[in-house]
């Protein structure tokens, strides 16, 4: 049975992530956020280091924001720790502290999407829901769909998916797919032949003459998984959006910088930009509630 197969693969071959050993939904949920955009060596210690400082959701509600900004460094998608926060305070305020174990009052909180509240509901309550990220989709698209068909959409994906997730099971089954498209069935070059569940693997059957042969594996068009290329990101209006904000970590919160020094110190870190430009994004931060506009300046939200 694949989801077996699977499993006896995760247990031993899964890597040992601090995020698999709790089922509390507040350390998930920093978990899920963190790995969002994020690769797993980069999240381990700044998932560690946040807890440290925020342990639990009424430290990280009654935190000062621009203290969980300063405390995201390095994890880029500055957005995410306002989210984080707002979810804290929602929780506290709309369900005494206790995160909703359904999934559609999940989605309801700041933030989360239908991936963040599947995983909350699975990894934290160990519901056996189906949800996507771009691995568990990769894999999906690869196991069970016609290699010669359309690529089957996501709702069907997702009902495929639960189908196979063995009753009570969820929390292995999710887990082991995850780390089977984070580890093997990688987007660029995918291991078949050290994969647990080849002989199930639609794809892998188109291709397994050819490997059996040793010949070259044509692997199916990943652009076709919806795996775009990544845009160019030094110069780009993100990469400013990050130096605005490290440039302000790097002053005390209350103080900020006028909007001259605050261009200065951005255009240190050895990119043009426009005034223009720097205008637009400052306001859009302002909009964001990443930054907050004072008379004298610009500086992090409190
Ligand atoms: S056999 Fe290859 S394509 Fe199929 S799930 Fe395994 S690694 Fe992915």
């Amino acid at each position: 049975m694949l989801a077996d197969t699977l499993r006896n693969w995760f247990i031993y071959a899964g890597r040992d992530l601090p995020w698999r050993h709790t089922r509390d939904p507040y350390r998930i949920l920093v978990s899920e956020v963190m790995l969002q955009q994020t690769q797993v060596e980069r999240v381990v210690p700044k998932y560690h280091a946040f807890l440290a400082q925020f342990p639990d959701l009424a430290a990280l509600a009654a935190a000062p924001t621009s203290a969980i900004i300063t405390a995201w460094q390095g994890l880029g998608y500055n957005r995410r720790a306002l989210y984080l926060q707002k979810t804290a305070q929602t929780v506290l305020a709309a369900y005494g502290g206790v995160f909703p174990a359904d999934v559609a009052l999940l989605r309801t909180l700041p933030g989360l999407g239908p991936y963040t509240a599947g995983a909350i509901a699975c990894f934290a309550y160990e519901q056996d829901v189906a949800f996507m990220d771009v691995n568990i989709r990769r894999v999906a698209v690869r196991l069970w769909s016609d290699p010669l068909a359309a690529i089957p959409t996501d709702a069907v994906l997702l009902d495929t998916i639960h189908q196979h997730i063995p009753t009570g099971q969820g929390w292995a089954f999710n887990q082991a797919i995850m780390e089977l498209g984070a580890t093997i069935c990688t987007a660029k070059t995918p291991q078949c032949p050290r994969c647990p569940v080849r002989v199930a693997c639609a794809d892998y059957a188109g291709r397994r003459t050819a490997d059996e042969h040793l010949l070259p594996l044509p692997v199916r068009s990943l652009k076709k998984v919806a795996e775009k290329p990544a845009p160019r990101f030094v110069g780009s209006n993100r990469y400013f959006r990050g130096r605005i904000i490290d440039a302000l970590r790097a002053v005390p919160a209350n103080a900020g910088l006028s909007q001259s020094a605050l261009y200065e110190a951005v255009i240190a870190y050895g990119e043009p930009i426009t005034d223009a430009t720097f205008v637009t994004i400052v306001t859009k931060l302002a909009v964001d509630g990443l930054v907050v506009l004072t008379a004298d300046g610009i500086r992090l939200p409190n």
